[in-house]
């Protein structure tokens, strides 16, 4: 497993003919799935060059062509979206229904996607301005050629997707690598693009661990669009460097969640337990941090504990959530609620003994100081930290302390109020009086600040994000100032210095 290789010992295992096998396991039972290759160097760089021929023939389908193409790709997901959620739910662990509902959001994006590329993208034309009017002036946007999609475990059709369906409909041809964890989810989706284009690879997943990961962003790609940790972000921004290949990042978060003491308690701890629970909280826009105003402290406290007391992780169909997907998590969960303890936090509920061997029981931390690691690191485990605050404002000053700024959600019967508190967070997305509403509103660019990344993906601005810019001027007829050559007219710089003081002096 990649976990314990140097990203230089990750390169050396991918040195060509170093062909070995991954094994994906059933987190619930640690069972072994099925068996993928690891594809080296050779391997992944073959893949690429296949897309950037198909990138070819996708780029002259034209906008109105891909939006067919994708539409169908769509439907074949969606008529068979119970067979993938299977295979989600299989390698992740996650509950079934919580599998089909990330399809389900998988599949509104590419919708999206298909059907909007070519309003935001096709050429328009911009005013020249005055100084300019003898031109025609025009804004286009190119797809980059090859896109490399790293993705995580946690969603990994929904999340990918984000970046998968945004970069086809732009116009790029893409060659995914999943986690090594989820390698099926992957394989299942590029195995359906080939039963609609057979000849066409436009979408091909290269099965891996980290070391195939970082020969994708040496393979020469045209961009890479990553999500997963920080730490992992900078070494593929690393190596990206090396051929300037720009990268969208999207990290982790330490997401909080702001209650005022005018909120609607009921709805504020049931999307607070969704948020931080649902999916065993390996979330990357969940809820790990809430900050509740003084008046209704202990009330929120009391109501929340009691609903995570009655919330069971299971293997079951009908389970709340799922084991912890990635092993090593595990480790980091118990770390953190053991610092949260050691420096005077209190667990309400749960608390080291709560993390078990595959699965991790609901844990309540209240009091936690904001040193602690269970405020200033990503947990990505069903824990969450209640704090008590004076008021919004206050809720605003520890929330904005963190270094990630990925999401974020402000509970308050005052909306207008909601919104400037909203506007206040620094986070790339925020929420009013619900959690993670953006997740299905397609229109909703997605992204982080700080050490949860840049760049979009999702809405205009993640189709935007897989095109580079091109801008065009088409000359209509001689200037009336002719600037532009070595032969000035004394009079044409003469009123260009009148109109520059009449204008802007
Ligand atoms: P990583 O960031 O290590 O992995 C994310 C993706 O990057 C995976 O596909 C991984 O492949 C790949 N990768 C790993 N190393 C390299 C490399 N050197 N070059 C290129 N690609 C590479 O995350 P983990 O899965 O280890 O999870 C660690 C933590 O990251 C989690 O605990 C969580 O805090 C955060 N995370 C955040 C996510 C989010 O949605 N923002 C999603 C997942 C994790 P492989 O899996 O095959 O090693």
């Amino acid at each position: 497993m990649t976990e314990q290789l140097t990203p230089f010992d990750a390169d050396r295992e991918n040195e060509p003919g170093n062909n070995r096998d991954l094994e994906s396991l059933d987190p619930r039972n640690g069972e072994v799935i099925a068996a993928y290759p690891i594809s080296d160097v050779a391997t992944v760089d073959a893949a690429v060059e296949r897309a950037r021929t198909a990138a070819r023939w996708w780029d002259v389908q034209g906008f109105r062509g891909r939006r067919e193409w994708l539409l169908e790709f769509k439907r074949a997901i969606a008529s068979d979206a119970d067979s993938l959620a299977a295979v989600v739910s299989r390698e992740s662990g996650k509950p079934p229904a919580d599998a089909l509902l990330e399809v389900m959001l998988a599949v509104e994006h590419l919708d999206w996607a298909a059907k909007h590329a070519k309003k935001i993208l096709r050429q328009r034309k911009v005013s020249s301005g005055l100084v300019s009017a003898n031109q025609a002036s025009y804004v286009g946007y190119r797809p980059y050629g090859v896109v490399g999609v790293i993705g995580p475990w946690n969603y990994p059709v929904y999340t990918p997707m984000g970046s998968i369906a945004y970069a086809l409909a732009a116009g790029n041809a893409v060659v995914f690598k999943p986690s090594e964890l989820t390698p099926g989810v992957g394989v299942w989706l590029a195995d359906k693009w080939q039963s609609i284009a057979p000849s066409q690879p436009v979408l091909q997943t290269i099965t891996g661990d980290g070391s195939t990961g970082a020969a994708l962003c040496r393979a020469g790609v045209n961009k890479i669009a990553f999500t997963g940790s920080t730490a992992t972000a900078k070494r593929v921004m690393a190596a990206c460097a090396e051929n300037l290949v720009p990268i969208v990042a999207e990290c982790g978060g330490k997401d909080a969640m702001l209650v005022g003491e005018d909120a609607d308690l009921d709805a504020a701890v049931d999307f607070a337990a969704f948020g931080a629970l649902s999916n065993a909280g390996q979330t990357c826009a969940g809820v790990e941090r809430i900050y509740v105003a003084k008046p209704v402290y202990q009330q929120f406290l009391d109501k929340l504990s009691e609903k995570a007391r009655a919330t069971t992780p299971g293997g079951e169909t009908d389970s709340a959530y799922g084991p912890m997907t990635l092993g090593k998590q595990i480790g980091i969960v118990r770390g953190q609620i053991e610092d949260a303890l050691a420096k005077g936090g209190r667990a309400v509920v749960g608390g080291v003994e709560s993390v078990r061997e595959r699965y991790v029981d609901p844990v309540v931390l209240t009091g936690v100081p904001e040193d602690s690691t269970a405020i200033t690191e990503e947990t990505f485990g069903p824990t969450v930290v209640v704090n008590e605050v004076a008021d919004l404002d206050e809720g605003v000053e520890r929330a904005n302390a963190s270094k990630y700024g990925l999401g974020a959600s402000v509970f308050t019967k005052n909306k207008g109020k909601g919104k400037q508190i909203a506007d206040r967070l620094q986070s790339g997305v925020v929420t009013v009086n619900s959690v993670l509403g953006f997740a299905g509103v397609a229109a909703l660019p997605f992204g982080g600040v700080g050490d949860s990344g840049f760049g979009r993906i999702h809405g205009a601005d993640g189709l935007r994000e897989f095109s580079t810019v091109k801008s065009m001027t088409v000359q209509q007829f001689n200037a009336p100032l002719n600037l532009l050559t070595l032969n000035r007219k004394p009079r044409d710089m003469k009123i260009s210095e009148w109109m520059l003081s009449k204008r802007h002096g």
